[in-house]
């Protein structure tokens, strides 16, 4: 039995998951990045059941999701001067910041960390959610720990729906990347990871924001993988395909000649955006066909086609010769 999957444009439907979520329960909700499997933040024991669901070590902190900018300060010890100015530039939307929490939030929500990673979504829907439950949504991606982020609710189904209160249905995900995680508790703004919100954007007000050291290792040895498929994934850099039955995922254009049985475009007209977009859904697409192996092309790595980079190294790196 999968989670009951509604509507999210009936407003009834955002009632009853706002009242779910108040009594505890676990809601399957779109955001402008990807889709979210969403708890009460302030309720331990919603929360702990976000862990069991997609099988996250409890180490991993979650992000919380707030109806507005102004409710960031009500669950922190520090609001820095860059928190403003960043929150001021780029909330309601895709970024995450990193700030010392206060005794408000559990500490299973921050895997024991003293800090605490906030977001205003901008979707209309995350919002509206947020707004009827009146409580931060603590929120993961909706996808089984260390596999692709769900951008439609057919791949929520596919894998933790059952075991789901509710999903709110609502299309494609706009972006179709997680969101961009700025930590402000050193010294220096870091950012930890790359996502929906270029480095191009944040540098072009922020010129002082780095990326974190951990984030510029690309050997793939010191790389912890994620964002895997079921199938092999091997990065294509032309070489000889050794599969009889593979797939390529190409950035904008088809190869020459090939022997791949299948190949999908991410942007037929070189659009890094477009690209992001449908990244995991045409990979969620072409692990569903059984091939031996599923090749992915490099994209250009400027704006956000460095956050793809990204989820297609740490997809990859078992398979790379
Ligand atoms: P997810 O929501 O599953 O896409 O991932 C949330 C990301 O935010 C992960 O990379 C977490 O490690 C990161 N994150 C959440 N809370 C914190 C925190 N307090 N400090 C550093 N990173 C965090
Ligand atoms: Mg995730």
């Amino acid at each position: 039995m999968m989670g009951k999957v509604v509507s999210a444009y009936l407003k009834k439907n955002v009632k009853m998951a706002a009242e779910i979520l108040k009594k505890g329960g676990l809601v399957v909700f779109p955001t402008e990045t990807v889709y979210g499997l969403g708890a009460n933040a302030l309720d331990p024991q919603a929360v702990s059941k976000i862990f069991d669901v997609k099988k996250r070590p409890r180490f991993d902190p979650l992000i919380v999701h707030l109806a507005r900018v102004e409710e960031a300060k009500k669950y922190v010890t520090q609001w820095p001067p860059l928190a403003e100015k960043l929150s001021q530039a780029f909330w309601p939307g895709p970024l995450t910041l990193v700030l010392y929490k206060n005794q408000i939030i559990p500490s299973i929500v921050t895997a024991g960390l003293p800090t605490v990673a906030l977001r205003v979504p901008s979707h209309p829907i995350a919002r509206s959610l947020l707004e009827e439950a009146g409580v931060p949504i603590a929120a993961p991606s909706a996808n089984p720990f260390g596999f692709l982020s769900p951008t439609q609710t057919k791949h929520v189904a596919e894998t933790i729906g059952k075991k789901v209160d509710l999903v709110l249905e609502a299309g494609p995900t706009p972006l179709g990347l997680e969101s961009t995680v700025i930590s402000l508790i050193e010294r220096k703004p870091k950012i930890l990871r790359l996502g929906s919100l270029s480095l191009e954007e944040i540098k072009k007000l922020f010129p002082e924001v780095e990326i974190a050291e951990s984030e510029q290792i690309v050997s793939p040895g010191q790389l912890r993988k994620h964002y895997a498929t079921h199938t092999p994934l091997k990065i294509f850099r032309g070489q000889a395909v050794k599969e009889k039955n593979a797939a390529l995922l190409a950035f904008s254009e088809k190869p020459k000649t090939s022997v791949f049985k299948e190949i999908k475009i991410l942007s037929p007209k070189k659009d890094l955006k477009e690209a992001a977009a449908n990244f995991f859904s045409f990979l969620y697409e072409l692990d569903q066909k059984n091939y031996q192996a599923i090749y992915v092309e490099p994209v250009p790595e400027e704006g956000l086609g460095r956050a793809i980079m990204d989820r297609i190294k740490r997809a990859s790196y078992e398979e790379r010769e």
